[in-house]
């Protein structure tokens, strides 16, 4: 089975990642994976440009879980959304020292909910689990992953409305 973990930069991907290869599931990072396919450099988004489809296209299905925020856009079994509510992910962001604008348009980007909408947009609905760190440690968030990837929780997504953070609010 391949288990894809997206969400927004910020939401705690990786170190829900971290935790899942310390209890023994295989991981690989999107960041190892697509050196080859950067064909360009947003200056002003502070952002480097990545040749999805092609990357997407030309990767090897693995048994384990894949990392990062382009997760979705692979052929996974199952997807686990990360999210984070805006105002705490803008702290996590500033804390990063990212620029400004980028973590304003990163919290934007969680507000409308960009990572669920592309997953459904590839993924049947009994695939994709939405998990809201918000004050939860990656352990715990860890074993929730482990639960549903063993069958113990069902699927879910669609419960989380965080409209109340646009329009300036955050
Ligand atoms: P991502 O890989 O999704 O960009 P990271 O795992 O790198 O996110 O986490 C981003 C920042 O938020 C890091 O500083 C990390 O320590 C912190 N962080 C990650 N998960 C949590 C969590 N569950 N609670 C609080 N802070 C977290
Ligand atoms: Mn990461």
């Amino acid at each position: 089975m391949m288990c894809g973990i997206t969400g927004t930069p910020g939401t705690g991907k990786s170190s829900v990642a971290d935790e899942l290869a310390r209890r023994g599931y295989p991981v690989v990072r999107l960041e190892e994976t697509v050196g080859g396919y950067v064909i360009g450099e947003d200056a002003k988004r502070d952002t480097r440009i990545i040749d999805e489809d092609r990357w997407a296209g030309e990767f090897t299905p693995v048994e384990g879980i894949v990392e990062g925020h382009l997760a979705h856009l692979l052929p996974c079994d199952r997807v686990v959304i990360l999210r984070c509510r805006p105002d705490v992910l803008l702290d996590r962001l500033r804390s990063r020292g990212y620029s400004e604008g980028k973590c304003r348009e990163n919290a934007e980007a969680e507000a409308l909910d960009v990572c669920l909408i592309e997953t459904l947009e590839r993924h049947a609905s009994k695939q994709v689990l939405e998990l809201d760190t918000t004050g939860m440690t990656p352990a715990r968030a860890a074993d929730i992953i482990v639960d549903f990837l063993e069958g113990r929780i069902p699927a879910s997504h669609g419960r989380i409305d965080w409209s109340d953070y646009l329009m300036g609010a955050v």
